[in-house]
C-alpha cells in the first residue's frame, strides 16, 4: 500500500453500540450503529475523517487559507472551518441559500470558528462565485487549498477507505460480532463516504453489502459517480481498481421532496430512535437514512436474522436550526 499524508485529530475508532430497543420496536433484524457522530471535532460527523487526509494535503502544498462551499446548514463547513482554526488556517466558505436573520446551528458554528462567510442567494452562481473567491486570494497573494464539496475528492475519500479498515479490527475484537456485519446503511449524498467504503471493502475485505440511502442523487448518478471516484481514489493507495455501477448499492427511494426537505420519515425516525435508544438524528442525512431503512425493514427487504450496521454520520447541530427545529415535534 502506498503511503498518504494524513493527520490524527479524530477521535477513533468510533464505538459500535447494539440498539436492542429499537431493533425490538421494529420487530428486527438486529440494528447496530457505528458513531461517527462521535468522531470529536466540533460535534463530530463524516467529514472530519476526510479532513484528517484533506488538511494533510493542503499542509503538503504549503496552503494558508482553506476555501469551500455548501448549504447553509452545512455541516462538512462547520467541520471544515473547525478544522482550520485547529490547523491554523484561514477560512472563507461560499455558503448556498438565504442568509438567515439570527445565527444558529451551524451557521452560527461557522462564525465562531472564524469563517469568513460568503453567501450565494442562487445555487447556479455558486461555482462562479466559489472559482472567484479562490483566484482572489490568489490574487491577494494568499495559497488557498479548495476542499471540494462535501470533502468529495479521492484524497477526502481516503476517510471512509481507512473507516473500512478500523471496522474490520473491530469486528474482529468485539464480542458478540463473530457473525460480521450483512448491511451497513449511511446517509449519501457527495459521494465520498460512499467512495472510500466501496474502495475499503475490496482493499480490507468487508463481507456484508454496503446500502448508502441517497439524500438528494439519483441512483443511476450515484453509481456512476461513486464508482468513478473510488477508482480514482485507488490510485492514491494501491494499484488502481477499476469500479463500476455494479460495484455501488444505493436507494433513490427516500430523496423525492428534495434536499433538506423535512418530513413525515425523517420525523418518525428521530423520535424512533430518541424514544427508544436515547440517540439523536439529524433531519437532512441520517434522519432520511434511518427513515429509509426503516421503511426497508417494514417491507421485509432484509432477513430476520441479518445484522444491519447503521452508520451515523452525524448532522445533529441542524436540530437546533430555526428551519427545523419548529418541525421536529
Ligand atoms: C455530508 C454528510 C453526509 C453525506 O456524506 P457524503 O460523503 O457527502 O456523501 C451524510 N451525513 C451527514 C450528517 C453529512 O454531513
Amino acid at each position: 500500500m502506498k503511503a498518504i499524508a494524513r493527520l490524527n485529530f479524530a477521535h477513533l475508532p468510533t464505538p459500535i453500540e447494539e440498539l436492542p430497543r429499537l431493533t425490538a420496536a421494529l420487530g428486527g433484524p438486529r440494528i447496530l450503529v457505528k458513531r461517527d457522530d462521535q468522531t470529536g471535532l466540533a460535534f463530530g460527523g463524516n467529514k472530519t475523517r476526510k479532513l484528517e487526509f484533506l488538511v494533510a494535503e493542503a499542509q503538503e502544498q504549503r496552503a494558508d487559507m482553506l476555501i469551500s462551499a455548501g448549504a447553509i446548514q452545512s455541516n462538512h463547513c462547520r467541520q471544515t472551518v473547525a478544522a482550520a482554526a485547529r490547523f491554523g488556517f484561514d477560512c472563507t466558505l461560499v455558503l448556498t441559500g438565504e442568509r438567515p436573520s439570527q445565527p444558529s446551528a451551524n451557521f452560527l458554528l461557522d462564525q465562531l470558528f472564524g469563517a469568513e462567510i460568503i453567501t450565494v442567494a442562487d445555487r447556479k452562481d455558486r461555482d462562479r462565485i466559489l472559482q472567484e473567491t479562490f483566484d482572489n486570494a490568489v490574487a491577494a497573494g494568499r495559497k488557498p487549498y479548495l476542499v471540494p464539496y462535501g470533502g468529495s475528492s479521492p484524497t477526502g475519500a481516503m476517510g471512509y477507505t481507512f473507516a473500512m479498515e478500523e471496522l474490520m479490527m473491530q469486528l474482529k475484537n468485539l464480542r458478540g460480532l463473530e457473525h460480521g456485519i450483512d448491511w451497513i446503511i449511511f446517509g449519501t449524498s457527495s459521494g465520498g463516504t460512499h467512495a472510500g467504503f466501496v474502495l475499503g471493502q475490496r482493499v480490507f475485505g468487508f463481507k456484508g453489502k454496503i446500502l448508502g440511502i441517497s439524500i438528494d442523487e439519483p441512483e443511476a448518478e450515484l453509481k456512476v459517480h461513486v464508482s468513478a471516484l473510488a477508482t480514482q481514489a485507488s490510485e492514491k493507495l494501491v494499484e488502481r481498481i477499476e469500479f463500476t455501477g455494479d460495484d455501488v448499492l444505493a436507494n433513490e427511494n427516500y430523496c423525492q421532496a428534495g434536499y433538506g426537505v423535512f418530513g413525515e420519515g425523517e420525523r418518525e425516525a428521530i423520535k424512533l430512535f430518541a424514544s427508544n435508544e436515547g440517540l439523536l438524528l439529524d433531519p437532512v442525512y441520517t434522519g432520511r437514512a434511518a427513515a429509509g431503512m426503516i421503511d426497508l425493514i417494514r417491507r421485509g427487504y432484509f432477513k430476520k436474522d441479518e445484522t444491519i450496521l447503521f452508520w451515523h454520520t452525524g448532522g445533529q447541530p441542524a436540530l437546533f436550526a430555526d428551519k427545523y427545529s419548529q418541525d421536529l415535534i
